[in-house]
């Protein structure tokens, strides 16, 4: 029942579109039992893609979510356990992905892990716990997938950043996170470049969204959050997938080196 104002030639890509952009294609995510990698997985399958869903040790959960995808939405889905932060690991589940679904097209590039600490009285390990997982590991899942891609001569990255790339979050002492994902962000611009010609890859960046991730930050942080969120709420998770199915489809095939932000406005305001 609404009215859309469209300018320009080009049909606007309503979900439908997607649908038949999307579906035959395989996609993984690793980082996709839990939280916002499970509502991209979902929708992945919504729109008709099979799916490989990638965990570090939730093997239950993200079997279950294998499952359910299989049920409701008649895709192939399977769960696999790789740590990210190991290069073979992402080596052997590209393989795997490869022989099982007989074709790689998307990955979503999502595992990701916080910690809030003073850098003051941290450790090398603390330090280097997180970049191993938000850093070392993104950069070692999407070389396993370039080189199926530079293979084929075509594929699709995305990555999970997130607001913290661009912006210093308050209260939370959050530097080593915050510069994992600007490290992120960048490495994801220059791949873009670096890997033009088989492969595109675009990154999406949430803002405060209810996950397990942020579910023990302290009530005063979140209240600091809501405050400093224009909408006044938190995201979920289901609120990102869209994005993720876009920048999976042909509906943003001239989209590369892309940055959205999904936030609530809480980096405009
Ligand atoms: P969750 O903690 O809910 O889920 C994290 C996911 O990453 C799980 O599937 C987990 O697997 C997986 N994972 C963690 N470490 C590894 C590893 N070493 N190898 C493989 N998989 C791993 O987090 P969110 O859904 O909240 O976060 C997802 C991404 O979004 C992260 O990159 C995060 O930084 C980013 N983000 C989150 C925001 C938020 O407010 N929630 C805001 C901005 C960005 P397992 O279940 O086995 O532990």
């Amino acid at each position: 029942g609404r009215t859309v104002l469209v300018t320009g030639q080009y049909p606007i890509p309503t979900l439908a579109h997607l649908k038949t952009e999307i579906a035959n294609l395989s996609a993984y995510g690793v980082g996709g039992s839990r939280g916002i990698g499970l509502e991209v997985s979902r929708g992945m399958a919504e729109a008709g893609a099979n799916v490989a869903i990638a965990y570090r040790s939730s093997s239950k959960a993200g079997n279950e979510a294998a499952a359910e995808l299989r049920e409701k939405h008649g895709v192939k889905a399977i769960g696999y356990q790789a740590d990210v932060s190991d290069p073979a690991a992402n080596d052997d589940l590209v393989a795997k992905v490869v022989k099982d679904f007989g074709r790689l097209d998307v990955t979503v590039i999502n595992a990701g892990i916080s910690d809030c600490f003073d850098v003051i009285d941290s450790t090398p390990a603390k330090y280097r716990e997180q970049l191993a997982v938000n850093l070392d590991g993104a950069f070692y899942s999407a070389q396993a997938a370039a080189k199926e891609f530079k293979k084929q001569g075509f594929g699709n990255i995305i990555f999970t950043t997130s607001i913290s790339a661009v912006i210093v979050n308050r209260p939370q002492n959050q530097s080593v996170y915050n510069a994992s994902k600007a490290g992120l962000l960048h490495l994801a611009k220059s791949l873009s470049i670096e890997w033009i010609d088989y492969c595109r890859i675009n990154c999406i960046s949430p803002g405060y969204i209810a996950t397990e991730m942020v579910q023990y930050d302290p009530e005063e942080w979140k209240r600091q959050w809501l405050a400093e969120t224009p909408n006044r709420r938190f995201g979920q998770p289901y609120e990102l997938k869209g994005a993720y199915v876009f920048c999976a489809s042909d509906a943003s095939s001239f989209m590369t080196g892309g940055h959205i932000v999904i936030d609530g406005g809480y980096t405009v305001a």
